[in-house]
């Protein structure tokens, strides 16, 4: 590979592009290649994808051999669910593979209670024989745990893999009931309505009931998993998201819990988070908590400065509906947008609000979602925890 392709692996990161490579590839679809620099210097080995702008995702820094492969993978799942066991307190779910944060660049596994899910990202993942690797070092952590495939039509497409569907591979049940700080959630891995949650957030709940309290509005809710954490230590909760199909979910995960615990009053609210921020906005309602936890709004770099302007819009508009000692919880889920991005584009909302605003915390993803330093795409998710003076 040519100086830049060589430069980013020694600098620590673990891709190369297409772009980089010299000659521009040849290797098999998926198969494990040992790269060198232009002076023949090795460099590692490889998983290649004769698809994707990622050609190479590095798997290790010495030189193994197919036969190595099942076994490097299998100490690896081992160390992810080792690191699993330490880090995720309060649960019984969590992302126990996160690719390439547990150096399985490609492979992605969750752990909703008693099923797990899997998802391969790239062409070596989806070969026959580490798919069997993978499920078999799973059966021996998890033995009683069900299994399914969850496929993603657009990154199969993208790594022209031929279409598959999403099936259980072990065990008999797709679906089931999971925890998260003491609160339940539906999860059907399978089924016509996908159910799951965003587990990366997990330890931002707890962080954001820790200061929540009175009127609670929580925008972009999904299934409802702030709101349900909301509605344990606030009086009213209003949750809004544009999706019938998640805020039915969100009324059965309310049901699970109402029994349970204590619960202050939910309001599912069927709505463009962005109108109804302005309509409550004129309508001079008021809180003492709001969230804000919209989906990607820059999935690449150029859309930056677009998407800043639609966050501080939201932020503006929630910081001026906050009373006095009320508490923002707003998150960035795009990797594009920095962490020092977000914070200027939440001062110069605070700024224009004509609000002084203090940050209490600023969070990012949960342990089970670990960073790998010299890999920023693994750093992609911020959440601010502030207060309104
Ligand atoms: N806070 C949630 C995750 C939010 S994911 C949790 O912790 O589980 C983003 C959500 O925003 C999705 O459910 C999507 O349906 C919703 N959404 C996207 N655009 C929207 C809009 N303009 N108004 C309201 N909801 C929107």
């Amino acid at each position: 590979m040519n100086h830049r392709g060589a430069a980013r692996l020694r600098g620590g990161h673990l891709w190369v592009y297409r772009s980089d490579l010299v000659p521009p590839g040849e290797a098999p679809a998926g198969s494990l290649v040992h790269v060198r620099d232009e002076r023949g210097r090795h460099l590692g080995s490889v998983l290649y994808s004769s698809a994707s702008q990622i050609a190479i995702r590095l798997l290790t820094g010495d030189e193994i051999g197919e036969a190595q492969l099942t076994t490097l993978l299998r100490e690896r799942i081992a160390a992810a669910v080792r690191f699993r066991e330490q880090v995720a307190r309060d649960t019984d779910s969590c992302r126990l593979i996160f690719s390439e944060a547990d150096l399985l660049p490609g492979l992605i596994l969750d752990k909703y209670n008693d099923v797990l899910s899997m998802q391969a990202l790239t062409q070596a993942f989806d070969r026959q024989d580490l798919r069997q690797a993978v499920f078999d070092a799973i059966a021996e952590h998890f033995p009683q745990a069900s299994v399914v495939e969850r496929v993603d039509p657009h990154i199969r497409e993208l790594e022209q893999l031929p279409p598959r569907e999403s099936q259980l591979v072990r065990g008999e049940r797709s679906s089931t009931i999971f925890t998260m700080n003491g609160v339940r959630f539906h999860f059907d891995g399978l089924g016509g309505q996908k159910t799951g949650a965003f587990l990366d957030q997990r330890e931002n709940y707890a962080a954001a009931a820790r200061y929540a309290h009175g009127d609670a509005l929580d925008c972009f809710t999904y299934q409802g998993g702030f709101a349900l954490h909301l509605a344990r230590v606030c009086t009213t909760v209003a949750a809004v998201d544009s999706s019938r199909p998640a805020l039915e979910v969100a009324e059965r995960n309310e049901q699970l819990n109402r029994a349970a615990h204590r619960c202050g009053e939910i309001e599912w609210i069927e709505a463009n988070a962005f109108d109804l921020l302005k309509d409550y906005a004129t309508a001079n309602r008021q809180y003492d908590t709001i969230v804000l936890d919209p989906p990607a709004f820059a999935k690449t770099k150029r859309t930056v400065p677009t998407a800043l302007r639609g966050y501080k819009e939201l932020n503006l508009r929630a910081l001026k509906m906050l009373r006095p000692g009320g508490i923002l919880v707003t998150c960035s889920c795009s990797f594009h947008v920095s962490e020092g991005e977000f914070l200027a584009m939440l001062g110069s909302a605070a700024a224009d609000a004509g609000r002084r605003v203090r940050i209490l915390e600023e969070r990012s993803q949960s342990l089970d979602h670990p960073i790998l330093l010299n890999l920023p795409e693994t750093a992609y998710l911020k959440c601010l925890i502030c207060q309104v003076l």
